[in-house]
C-alpha cells in the first residue's frame, strides 16, 4: 500500500479522508522500509484500514527533524507565540471535534458520546498549557552582594512520547501539552492498536502553524518504533504511559543508552472505598463510573471496590442492579456506555482474568460472559467475597471487571487500600469531613478522590506512587517534566588573588 489517504467513513460524519503516513517534518510520508499494517474495529473484528509502520530508519529521521526544529526555529520563537500557535491547534481541534471522535470511536471502541467527551477534554488541555507558554520563570538567588545569581527553566531538546490506546487522543494532548508549551520538540508514537485519530489530528498541526519538525507523529510497534526512541542518542527525554512490564524496559533503555530523562505513568489497582455513612445511591453510581468508564481500560479505574460490613450486602445487590443498566454495544448508538474492548489480545486477557476469579471461588455477582458473537465485548463483570490474595484482587486487569470485599474498621480501610504495588490513584466515599481526611492523607496514592471517581482535570496533576509511575501529568507539575533548570552565577566584583 503506497496511499497516504484512504477514504473512510464514520455513522456520524459520513465520508471523510484518513491519512495513514508518518507524519514528519509537517508532512504525511511512507516508512522507508515500506511497510504498513492493519487496524482492526474492536466492534466488528474487521479491518479499517492499514496505516504506514515506522521503523528504527524512521524514528532517526523524525528525531532528525525534532532537532533540527528544536536547535533552529522553534528555539527561536518567542514563548507568547507558542501559546498562540497551542491555541489555534485547540481551536482547529474545536472545529473537528466531531470527526475526532468519530474516529476515535471507531478505532478504538469507546462510545461516541463519550470520545466527544475525550477531545473536549484535549482541547481544554491544549488551552492550559498554551497559557503556561510565557508564564516559565526562574529565579534571582541572593547569595553575596558580589555576585548576581539567577535560575532559568529551559527546555530538554527533543522529546520521545510514547502513548496507549486507551484514550489515544487525551493521551496525546496531555504529553504535547507541556512539552510544547516549555519549548521542546516532539517525536511521538501512538499506540500499534489505534493509530487513526493522531493522524486526523496531525493534520492540524501544520495547519495551525507549527515550523515543520516541532511536532511529529509516527505510528509503529512498540518493541520496534518505541524501543528504537526510548534507545535513541539523540533523544533527551522519553515519556511514557502504559503498562508497569513496559515502563521498566523504558527506563531500562534510556539509563543503558544516554541516561534520558524519564517519566512513567503506568498501571494501577485503585481502591474504592465506600464507608456505612456514605450516600448510597451517589456511591453506587460514583463506583460504577469507576470502574465501567472506558471499559474498564483505565490506569486509575477502581478496581478494588472495600465496602463497610453493615452496608455490604445492600451495596452488592444495588451495585448488581446499576451494573446491569449499563448499555453495552455499538460505540456509534447514543446510549451506549460501554463499547468492545480493544483488541483480541485485551479480551483473552480479561476472560484469563474472570476464568482465574471464578477457579480461585470469588462468587460471580453479574456477567463473567462474553457479550454478543461478534466483537471484543465483555459483560460488566462483579465478583464478591473476594479475598485479598486472588489474583483478580492484585492484578491490573484492565477490563470491565471489580472486585469486592469487606471490611470492618477505618484502619482495615487503610490497609487493605494500600495493599497494592501500585500507587495511581483510590477513592473514598463518606460523609464524615474526619474520616474523608484522615484515609485520603494515609492512601499511599497519587490522586485521591472524596465521593467521586475518575474525574480529571488539566489544571490538577496526576500521576503515580510506588509501581505506577514517576513524574506528573497535567497541572504546573508537569512542566517540571518538561524544562531543566539551570543557574548562572555572575561575578561583579568578587576578585580572585
Ligand atoms: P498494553 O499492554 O496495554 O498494550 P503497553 O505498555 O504494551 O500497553 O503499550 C503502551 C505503549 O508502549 C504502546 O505505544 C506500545 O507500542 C509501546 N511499547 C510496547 N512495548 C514497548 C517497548 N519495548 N519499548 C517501547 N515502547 C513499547
Amino acid at each position: 500500500m503506497t496511499n497516504l489517504f484512504v477514504e473512510l467513513s464514520t455513522p456520524i460524519t459520513g465520508p471523510y479522508q484518513q491519512p495513514t503516513g508518518l507524519f514528519i517534518n509537517n508532512e504525511f510520508v511512507p516508512g522507508v522500509d515500506g511497510k504498513t499494517f492493519e487496524v482492526i474495529n474492536p466492534s466488528t473484528e474487521e479491518v479499517i484500514t492499514s496505516v504506514h509502520e515506522a521503523t528504527e530508519k524512521d524514528v532517526d529521521i523524525a528525531v532528525a527533524a525534532a532537532r533540527k526544529a528544536f536547535e533552529g526555529p522553534w528555539r527561536k520563537l518567542p514563548p507568547s507565540q507558542r501559546a498562540v500557535l497551542l491555541n489555534k491547534l485547540a481551536d482547529l481541534a474545536e472545529a473537528k471535534s466531531e470527526l475526532l471522535a468519530s474516529v476515535e470511536a471507531l478505532d478504538n471502541g469507546k462510545a461516541y458520546k463519550m470520545a466527544l467527551g475525550d477531545v473536549g477534554a484535549v482541547i481544554a488541555t491544549l488551552r492550559y498549557y498554551a497559557g503556561w507558554a510565557d508564564k516559565i520563570e526562574g529565579r534571582t538567588i541572593d547569595v553575596k552582594s558580589e555576585m548576581f545569581h539567577y535560575s532559568r527553566r529551559e527546555p530538554i531538546g527533543v522529546c520521545g512520547q510514547i502513548i496507549p490506546w486507551n484514550f489515544p487522543l487525551l493521551m496525546l494532548a496531555w504529553k504535547i501539552g507541556p512539552a510544547l508549551a516549555t519549548g521542546n520538540t516532539v517525536v511521538l508514537k501512538t499506540a500499534e492498536q489505534t493509530p487513526l485519530s493522531a493522524l486526523v489530528f496531525a493534520t492540524l498541526v501544520k495547519e495551525a502553524g507549527f515550523p515543520p519538525g516541532v511536532l511529529n507523529i509516527i505510528s509503529g510497534f512498540g518493541p520496534i518504533a518505541g524501543a528504537a526512541l526510548s534507545r535513541h542518542m539523540d533523544v533527551d527525554k522519553i515519556a511514557f504511559t502504559g503498562s508497569t512490564f513496559v515502563g521498566r524496559a523504558i527506563m531500562k533503555a534510556a539509563a543503558e543508552s544516554n541516561l534520558k530523562k524519564v517519566t512513567l505513568e503506568l498501571g494501577g489497582k485503585s481502591p474504592n472505598i465506600v464507608f456505612n455513612d456514605a450516600d448510597i445511591e451517589q456511591a453506587i453510581s460514583w463506583v460504577n463510573f469507576g470502574i465501567y468508564f472506558n471499559h474498564g481500560q483505565c490506569c486509575c479505574a477502581g478496581s478494588r471496590i472495600y465496602v463497610q460490613e453493615e452496608i455490604y450486602d445492600k451495596f452488592v445487590a444495588a451495585f448488581k442492579r446499576r451494573a446491569e443498566q449499563n448499555k453495552v454495544g455499538d460505540p456509534f448508538h447514543p446510549e451506549t456506555f460501554q463499547g468492545p474492548q480493544v483488541s483480541k489480545v485485551q479480551y483473552d486477557r480479561i476472560m484469563g482474568y474472570i476464568e482465574s476469579g471464578k477457579a480461585d471461588g470469588a462468587t460471580v455477582v453479574t456477567g463473567g460472559e462474553r457479550h454478543g458473537d461478534k466483537g471484543y465485548f465483555i459483560q460488566p463483570t462483579i465478583f464478591a467475597d473476594v479475598k485479598q490474595d486472588m489474583k483478580i484482587m492484585q492484578e491490573e486487569i484492565f477490563g470491565p471487571v471489580c472486585a469486592i470485599a469487606k471490611f470492618k474498621t477505618v484502619e482495615d480501610a487503610i490497609k487493605l487500600g494500600n495493599d497494592t504495588f501500585y500507587g495511581l490513584a483510590a477513592s473514598v466515599h463518606t460523609k464524615d469531613l474526619s474520616t474523608a481526611l484522615k484515609v485520603s492523607n494515609a492512601l499511599k496514592a497519587g490522586t485521591v478522590w472524596v465521593n467521586c471517581h475518575n474525574l480529571l482535570f488539566p489544571q490538577a496533576s496526576f500521576g503515580g506512587f510506588k509501581a505506577s509511575g514517576i513524574g506528573r501529568e497535567l497541572g504546573e507539575a508537569a512542566l517540571d517534566n518538561y524544562t531543566e533548570l539551570k543557574t548562572v552565577h555572575v561575578n561583579l566584583d568578587a576578585r580572585i588573588e
